[in-house]
């Protein structure tokens, strides 16, 4: 393979659309209008930081309530990680709707309909502000014109 080439296979690999980087802030672009969106967190529940931060709750709260439960209270992992993964889930579902133009990811992999019934409705609504901030006289004086 000549060097080039091998440059070019290497620099198309560094330009991904969609970046997986467990230290850095989640960012990709919008699939409909382009929009380079970030969000503060990981888009899956499972990073080691989760697992310890609920690792010490749960050692905490054994160590509150070992005269109850002794070491039995580490079972308590278990519902504190559905607690945890289902507000983390609505928290990255909430952050991953674009801004910009309504598009929302996890709709669309759910139902394509409603998704699509969504984003219509988000460009209805802009499409409505626009036309009731315009004033009348200049849209009525630039028709006039000929
Ligand atoms: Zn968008």
């Amino acid at each position: 393979m000549d060097r080039n080439a091998k440059q070019l296979k290497t620099h198309l690999f560094k330009q991904r659309v969609w970046k997986e980087s467990p230290n850095q802030a989640f960012t990709f672009y919008c699939p409909l209008c382009m929009a380079s969106r970030r969000i503060p967190m990981h888009p899956k529940a499972g990073q080691p930081i989760h697992f310890v931060r609920i690792a010490l709750l749960t050692l905490v709260f054994t160590l509150l309530t070992w005269e109850w439960f002794g070491p039995k209270g580490l079972v308590a992992f278990v519902p504190f990680w559905i607690i945890f993964e289902v507000l983390y889930r609505a928290k990255v579902r909430g952050a991953l709707a674009c801004k910009k133009c309504g598009f929302d990811p996890a709709l669309y992999l759910v139902d394509t309909q409603k998704a699509r019934v969504a984003v219509q409705e988000h460009w209805g609504d802009i499409a409505q502000s626009v036309k009731s901030k315009a004033p009348r006289s200049s849209l009525d004086s630039e028709e006039s014109k000929p």
